[in-house]
């Protein structure tokens, strides 16, 4: 697709996206921690599975300090059966240990600082600064990789390298949704293994590159 093109893509996929459900980090958006922990939940997760885990956990705790009362294995209990749940309570006392040591438990609002949180990488850092804080940043998953690069907007290998080629074309007023757009997209229509082309609005800009086989 042509640059240009990803003002009326943007203007489709937003027409396009109330029919689904929002990825559930999208509901804890009025506040940082909860956006933080709810991403780091997501990992390797079905949305409804983070959804309940993150309620159940939420509703026992919702701070660091509260948070960090709680044992290790009720946390475990309350998350299961999100992926690899008993790292993942490992990494959630971590972080709100680290959070009341350097950050007087408050959740920093960079990328930088984010990314020295264990178990915090770009997607979760990202998330944070632009759903919990509504600052610029780009979020990019194996959703907005794969949609990027099938449409022809970006040409890259890796999630890393689409972040870089996004943040140096996508026009800034996108890049808070655009996270948003593509992960629902992707979970409902331009799937991983063969998307719905045949049903897709995109269709008349999107390159379809490295599409084999579609529906
Ligand atoms: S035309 Fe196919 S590959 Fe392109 S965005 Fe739509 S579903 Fe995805």
């Amino acid at each position: 697709m042509k640059d240009s093109d990803i003002h009326p893509v943007v203007r489709i996929l937003r027409r396009e996206i109330p029919q689904w459900k929002v990825p559930v980090v999208g509901h804890y958006a009025d506040d940082p921690f909860t956006v933080l922990i709810s991403c780091i939940l997501s990992l390797r997760t079905k949305d409804a599975t983070t959804q309940a885990a993150s309620e159940r956990l939420f509703a026992a705790a919702r701070t660091p300090q509260t948070i960090l009362r709680l044992p290790l294995k009720r946390i475990e209990k309350l998350i299961f059966p999100v992926g690899f749940y008993r790292t993942k309570a490992r990494v959630i006392h971590g972080i709100c240990r680290d959070l009341l040591g350097r950050f007087g438990g408050r959740v920093p609002d960079t990328i930088e600082e984010l990314l020295t949180l264990k178990g915090v990488g770009r997607k979760t850092a990202n998330l944070t600064v632009t759903l919990g804080y509504k600052k610029p940043g780009i979020c990019v998953d194996v959703h907005v990789h794969r949609i990027s690069n099938r449409l022809g907007y970006v040409k890259t290998k890796t999630p890393e390298e689409t972040e870089t080629a996004l943040r140096a074309k996508l026009p800034k007023k996108y890049w808070i949704t655009f996270n948003d757009l593509l992960v629902t997209y992707g979970q409902n229509l331009c799937t991983p293994t063969s998307p719905w082309c045949s049903h897709c609005a995109l269709r008349r800009y999107c390159a379809r590159t490295g599409v084999s086989r579609s529906r």
